[in-house]
């Protein structure tokens, strides 16, 4: 097993790791479960490339999870990072980087009056639901099911990520009191959602969405369905939360909320903020934020948080974010639509690609745009798996999990999707071949 496997190096070393950390990885969806074989080990990352342990070259296409908007360790970014490092590393303290920061998201995102920053999405999903309760003074959440809202005890139900991919349906350690107060629909049903919130309108703090599902799926709302849920929430005093931390700064108008122009009351960021580095952020409008401490009761804080180098990496990849990168992320988007979906129905492969800016999912066909987590068919993994590990031998990564995106940097080109479409024909050859 171990001399025919075409990543030695990596095999090896998975099996290390696996003696001192669980299942060898520190997130589930690193350990290629799902798909066939064992995980990659990257040596080194530039750009749209990456290279593994073994010294084989990949095309990126998960760029990290979806941080990486400019691809793998952009120059400025880089040096925002050396400078700012000879300065300290981390002050516990506040300083002049995180108002700039903060500047930087305010610009994108103008419902947000202030913001606070945290070390990851998780933190900053978890903080802003006790932000709405303690505002509210209500328990209830309401959250869509395949929505993922990183591992927050009462959000990790019906989740996606990680959670579809080794299909639990939630986790065991979380008490039944923490789910409790939390209530789960299907997305893209006005119907239900009337029915909820004449149901539990009273008691809910907070309706939770990504107002663009991108962790089972790419699952697109459409706009009626989120003014719906904004109107609900008006009418029966809840607040709403954009979980934007995977689609945060992925648009030219700063996220889904202004692209929509449906305003949500709390957003959570992270990811693409960071540049790289640990960041998630949350912000609203004043009367709400003032809530927090140590201006209100609600209290929330952390040892890095605001994270000096954090900061400057965040704040030097959003400047590099001018119209010009939206616009070429759009045109890469539409040509590897365009030429993935041609070779897809030439071999009458079972997928489509669907895309919204550089953000695409592999999914399984469907008359209309799957909008909702219950309408993906359950058998697709299992083909997905197939055509991900043929393009991964042809030097091409996307996500080991037919329920992960893929994403597109400003440092893509053409001709990587031109190759790709190259790999991803002789791919379909050879699975037809065999089947
Ligand atoms: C990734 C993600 C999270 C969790 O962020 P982490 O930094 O992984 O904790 C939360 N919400 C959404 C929408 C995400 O995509």
């Amino acid at each position: 097993m171990k001399e025919s496997h075409p990543r030695p190096r990596s095999f090896s070393l998975h099996e290390k790791a696996c003696k001192h950390l669980v299942g060898g990885v520190n997130s589930p969806v690193r350990a290629f479960k799902s798909v066939h074989g064992s995980p990659v080990y990257f040596a080194q990352a530039k750009g749209a490339c990456v290279t593994d342990e073994d010294g084989n070259e990949y095309v990126d296409y998960i760029q990290s999870w979806g941080p990486m908007i400019h691809g793998h360790a952009p120059e400025n970014v880089l040096d925002a990072i050396r400078e700012t490092m000879e300065k300290g590393t981390s002050f516990g303290a506040p300083h002049v980087g995180e108002i700039e920061m903060a500047l930087r998201i305010k610009a994108r995102f103008p419902n947000i009056d202030k913001v606070r920053f945290v070390s990851s999405g998780t933190e900053a999903v978890m903080s802003a639901v006790r932000l709405a309760r303690g505002v509210t003074g209500r328990d209830g959440i309401l959250k869509f099911e395949g929505c993922y809202h990183g591992h927050v005890d009462s959000l990790l139900a019906k989740a996606g990520s990680g959670i579809a991919t080794l299909g639990i349906a939630g986790s065991p350690g979380i008490p039944q009191g923490t789910v409790g107060d939390t209530l789960i629909l299907q997305l893209n049903d006005e119907e239900m959602l009337e029915h909820a919130f004449s149901m539990h309108g009273k008691t809910l703090a907070c309706v939770i969405i990504e107002p663009l599902p991108a962790n089972n799926g790419l699952l697109p709302q459409r706009p009626e369905f989120l003014q719906r849920i904004r109107d609900l929430c008006d009418e029966h005093q809840v607040l709403l939360i954009f979980d934007e931390v995977i689609t945060g700064f992925r648009f030219q108008q700063g996220g889904v909320s202004s692209v929509l122009d449906i305003q949500p009351d709390i957003t959570t960021l992270g990811k693409a903020i960071g540049g790289g580095l640990p960041v998630g952020a949350y912000g609203a409008r004043d009367e709400i934020m003032s809530q927090l401490a140590p201006e209100g009761p609600v209290y929330q804080a952390g040892t890095l948080s605001g994270n000096p180098l954090a900061m400057a990496a965040g704040s030097a990849a959003i400047d590099l974010l001018d119209n010009s990168c939206y616009d070429k992320l759009e045109a890469l988007g539409i040509y590897l639509e365009d030429s993935i979906n041609q070779i897809l129905s030439k071999h009458n492969f079972p997928f489509n690609l669907v895309r919204v800016g550089s953000m695409f999912w592999m999914s399984p066909p469907s008359d209309d745009l799957i909008r909702s987590a219950a309408d993906i068919p359950s058998e697709s993994g299992s083909r997905y798996a197939d055509l991900h590990y043929g393009l991964l031998a042809r030097g091409h990564m996307l996500a080991p999990s037919a329920y992960e995106i893929g994403f597109l940097s400003t440092a893509h080109t053409r001709e990587n999707i031109d190759d790709l479409c190259r790999a991803l024909d002789s791919t379909l050859i050879e699975i037809e071949v065999k089947t």
